[in-house]
C-alpha cells in the first residue's frame, strides 16, 4: 500500500507558516542561524541585522549594524561566529558575532573589488575567502589573522563572464563559480593560490545563481535561471549530469539535507521542490536530430526533398524525453512524468517507449509546495527542519511541512490538529500526541512532533482535546479524561483512513494528564498500539488531590451537584496557597506560551472528574506493549514518588524508566530536560514502531 501513503507526493501543497518577519526594506541576503532561533539579514538600508525569536514567538532585532554601503552577500561560519559580508561598494567585511548575538565586531576589511559583491565563500579549513563581484573578477584572500597582508587579495582570476555563485570542494581545493551565461567555471586553487582553470561544466542555458557542494557524495548541485537544477556527479569516471525538471520559474535557492538525503529547491514563483537523492536517476537523454520522424518516417518541414518525393507537408520535430529520438507530434501523443530521468512534470513520450514503459518509471519522486508568493531567496536548516524564504514583499517567512487537519471525536465533536508527514513515503508508522491538563498543541508540542517526524521518519498527529483550543465540543474548557481517552481511538481511526493503511504501526505519546491517559488507551487498544511514551504522568487523582487544598475546598463546597457543575473556576491561581504548584503552572501557561487561545478557566466538574481518575490501575494490563516512562526528579505536581512506585510495582516488561533533572515542567521545549526526553522518546519509537 506504499502508493496509497504516497498521497500528495507530486502535488502542490502549501507548507505551514511558522513565523513571519516584516522587514519593510529591501532584503539583499539572509541566512538562518543554527545554534539559535535567529536570522541574519543584509538589508538595502545599509544595515546588517540579527533577528532573534523571543519567548513571545516574535522575532526582534538584537543587532543593527550600519555599513558604508548596502550589504549584498553573506557567509556565516557558525562554529567560530565569523561573519563575512560583501557590500555594494566592493568591500568585504569580516565580523565576529558575540555569544549573545547582541554585538558584532569588525575584524577585517578586504579590498580588491570596486563594484557590488555577488557572492562570498569562506573555507575555514584553508583559511580562505573567495569572492566574485559584478565585474568578471574572482578574488581569493587569506583570512588567517596572523597574515599581515590579508586585506589584499592573494589570488585573482578573470572570468569569461560575471560570477553569480561560488562553492568549493575543500578536499581538492576545486572552486566552482556559476556565471551569467550558464557555465560553471571549474578551477583548481593551487598551493600558491593560483587559479588553474579546467573545462567549464556546461549544461545550463541561463545564469547559474545557486551552487551547492555535497562533500559526502561529491555531487555538485546547480540551480539556474533556465528553471532546471543539474546534479553533477563528479566522482563518476566520465562525470554524470542528471537534470531535475519540476520548476517553471528561475531557481532562487538550493539546500541539501544530508541526514534525510533530500534536496530542497526553490524557484522565484514560490514553488518548493523536495527531491529524494537516495534514488538512482538516469542521465538525461540527449536529443537526436533527424530529417524525418524516427517512427513513421514522415519528413520534418525543412526536409524539402523528402516532402516532394512523399508528396507530404512537412511536420514539426519533437523529441521523446525517454529515448531522445526525433518524432512527429502524431507518433508522440502521450504525456507522462519520468521522475527517474528527472522529469517530475508531464513530458512528451513516443509511442514505442509507451509500450515498454513500466509503472514505476512514472511514479513521482519529488514533492512540491507552494509558498504562494514571489520569492527571492530560500535557506533551510536540517537540524531545525525549518525553511526560510524571502518574499518579494520584503518579508521573511519560516515554514515547515505540516498540515492542518480535522476529524470527528467522541460525540461527533470536531477535533482539530496538525499532521506531520515524513519525507520518506515508505513510512509505515505514526505517533499520536496530545497535551496535558488544559494544555494546547501550541504549547510546545510542535517541537516534539517535528523531531519525531524528521529524525524518526514517522507520521505525527497532534490535536487539541475536545472543548479546548481549536477543537470543538461543549461545554468549553471541560477537562473530561474519559472523552479524552476515547478521542485517542478516534485519532487512530482517522490516521488509518487518511493513510489508507489498517496495518500502520501506531505509537501513543502523552504528557502529564494525557501521560496517564495513554495507560488506559494502551490497555483498551492492545491490538492497535505498538508502544507508549508517557512523560511526567498523572498516576492517581486521589493522591494528587491530597496535595491541593484549594481543590479539596471546591470539592467540599460542591457535594450537592457533583458532576454536573458547569460553572467556571480558574485553572491557575497566583494566590494559591500552594505556591510551588501555582507558580510553575503560571509560568508555563501564562508567561512562557502567552498563547491567545488559552484561557485560564475550566468547568468545576473538571476537578470532580480529576479526583476520581486513577490511571495507574491500567498499568498491570499493558504488557506486552512496551512502555517508556519519563519522570522528573522534583515533580511536585504529579509526584515523583507516585510515578516511580507505579512503574516499579505495576508495569511489566518491556519497560524503561528515565529520570531527568528538574520539576514537572522541565520536560518541555527550552527547559533543562527537553533534549534528553525527546531523544529518549524518539529512540523508543524507533525501536518499537519500525
Ligand atoms: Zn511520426
Ligand atoms: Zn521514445
Amino acid at each position: 500500500m506504499a502508493a496509497a501513503i504516497d498521497e500528495g507526493v507530486g502535488k502542490v501543497r502549501r507548507p505551514e507558516l511558522l513565523n513571519k518577519i516584516d522587514v519593510e526594506v529591501g532584503i539583499n541576503d539572509a541566512l538562518l542561524l543554527t545554534s539559535e532561533d535567529g536570522i541574519l539579514t543584509a538589508l538595502d538600508d545599509r544595515t546588517l541585522r540579527i533577528w532573534l525569536r523571543r519567548q513571545t514567538g516574535k522575532y526582534w532585532p538584537s543587532v543593527c549594524h550600519t555599513l558604508e554601503s548596502s550589504p549584498t552577500a553573506l557567509y556565516y561560519y557558525e562554529p567560530s561566529r565569523r561573519l563575512f559580508c560583501g557590500c555594494d561598494s566592493g568591500l568585504i567585511h569580516e565580523f565576529i558575532v558575540a555569544d549573545d548575538f547582541n554585538k558584532i565586531t569588525l575584524e577585517c576589511t578586504y579590498f580588491g573589488h570596486q563594484i557590488r559583491i555577488q557572492a562570498v565563500y569562506f573555507s575555514y579549513r584553508h583559511e580562505l575567502l573567495l569572492t566574485v563581484c559584478r565585474e568578471k573578477k574572482l578574488n581569493c584572500y587569506s583570512t588567517n589573522p596572523t597574515d599581515d597582508d590579508r586585506k589584499n587579495a592573494c589570488g585573482s582570476y578573470t572570468l569569461a563572464s560575471m560570477g553569480m555563485s561560488i562553492t568549493m570542494d575543500e578536499t581538492f581545493r576545486q572552486c566552482f563559480i556559476g556565471d551569467s551565461t550558464g557555465n560553471i567555471n571549474f578551477l583548481k586553487l593551487n598551493a600558491n593560490n593560483r587559479f588553474e582553470p579546467n573545462k567549464p561544466l556546461s549544461g545550463h542555458t541561463g545564469s547559474v545563481q545557486n551552487l551547492l557542494w555535497d562533500p559526502d557524495t561529491k555531487w555538485l548541485y546547480s540551480g539556474s535561471f533556465d528553471t532546471a537544477v543539474i546534479v553533477w556527479d563528479l566522482a563518476a569516471p566520465q562525470g554524470v549530469a542528471v537534470e531535475l525538471n519540476g520548476h517553471s520559474d528561475r531557481l532562487v535557492g538550493i539546500s541539501y539535507d544530508n541526514l534525510r538525503k533530500l534536496l530542497l529547491t526553490c524557484s522565484a514563483d514560490g514553488h518548493i521542490g523536495v527531491w529524494p537523492m537516495n534514488v538512482k536517476r538516469n542521465e538525461t537523454t540527449i536529443w537526436l536530430e533527424n530529417d524525418s520522424c524516427q517512427i513513421c518516417r514522415m519528413p520534418f518541414f525543412w526536409n524539402i526533398r523528402e516532402m516532394w518525393t512523399q508528396k507530404q507537408i512537412g511536420l514539426r520535430q519533437h523529441h521523446c524525453r525517454k529515448c531522445g529520438r526525433a518524432v512527429c507530434d502524431k507518433c508522440a501523443q502521450t504525456r507522462k512524468a519520468l521522475p527517474l530521468l528527472g522529469y517530475e512534470t508531464v513530458q512528451r513520450i513516443c509511442d514505442d517507449c509507451i509500450k515498454t514503459l513500466r509503472n514505476d518509471e512514472t511514479v513521482p519522486l519529488a514533492s512540491f509546495y507552494d509558498l504562494r508568493q514571489g520569492t527571492i531567496k530560500m535557506d533551510y536548516r536540517q537540524g531545525k527542519k525549518v525553511m526560510m524564504s524571502i518574499g518579494t514583499d520584503r518579508t521573511i517567512k519560516m515554514n515547515f511541512r505540516r498540515e492542518n487537519i480535522e476529524f470527528f471525536g467522541k460525540d461527533n465533536a470536531i477535533l482539530r490538529g496538525w499532521l506531520y508527514c515524513p519525507s520518506s513515503s515508505s513510512s509505515q508508522s505514526a505517533i499520536i500526541m496530545t497535551h496535558g491538563f488544559s494544555g494546547l498543541k501550541e504549547m510546545g508540542l510542535d517541537e516534539f512532533a517535528r523531531i519525531f517526524c524528521c529524525d524518526g521518519n514517522f507520521y505525527v498527529l497532534v490535536y487539541d482535546h475536545q472543548t479546548f483550543g481549536s477543537s470543538d465540543g461543549q461545554p468549553r474548557h471541560d477537562i473530561n479524561p474519559y472523552s479524552q481517552i476515547d478521542d485517542y481511538s478516534y485519532a487512530m481511526n482517522y490516521l488509518e483512513n487518511r493513510l489508507n493503511n489498517k496495518n500502520i504501526s501506531i505509537g501513543i505519546w502523552g504528557t502529564s494528564y494525557s501521560g496517564g491517559h495513554v495507560f488506559v488507551v494502551g490497555k483498551r487498544e492492545k491490538q492497535r498500539i505498538k508502544c507508549i511514551v508517557s512523560q511526567v504522568p498523572t498516576i492517581s487523582g486521589k493522591n494528587n488531590l491530597a496535595r491541593r487544598p484549594q481543590w479539596q475546598k471546591i470539592l467540599a463546597e460542591d457535594q450537592h451537584c457533583l458532576y454536573e457543575n458547569r460553572e467556571y473556576i480558574p485553572i491557575v491561581n497566583q494566590t494559591n496557597e500552594n505556591m510551588d504548584l501555582s507558580n510553575s503552572f503560571y509560568h508555563f501557561f501564562v508567561d512562557k506560551y502567552n498563547c491567545n487561545e488559552w484561557i485560564n478557566h475550566m468547568t468545576r466538574r473538571s476537578i470532580h472528574l480529576y479526583s476520581q481518575y486513577e490511571p495507574w490501575k491500567s498499568l498491570t494490563d499493558l504488557s506486552p506493549i512496551p512502555l517508556l516512562m519519563i519522570v522528573a526528579k522534583h515533580d511536585t505536581i504529579t509526584s515523583t514518588e507516585d510515578q516511580i512506585d507505579a512503574y516499579e510495582k505495576q508495569v511489566l516488561e518491556p519497560k524503561r524508566l528515565v529520570l531527568v533533572e528538574g520539576g514537572h515542567f522541565s520536560v518541555y521545549p527550552n527547559e533543562q530536560s527537553f533534549d534528553i526526553v525527546v531523544k529518549e522518546a524518539l529512540d523508543w519509537f524507533i525501536k518499537y514502531l519500525k
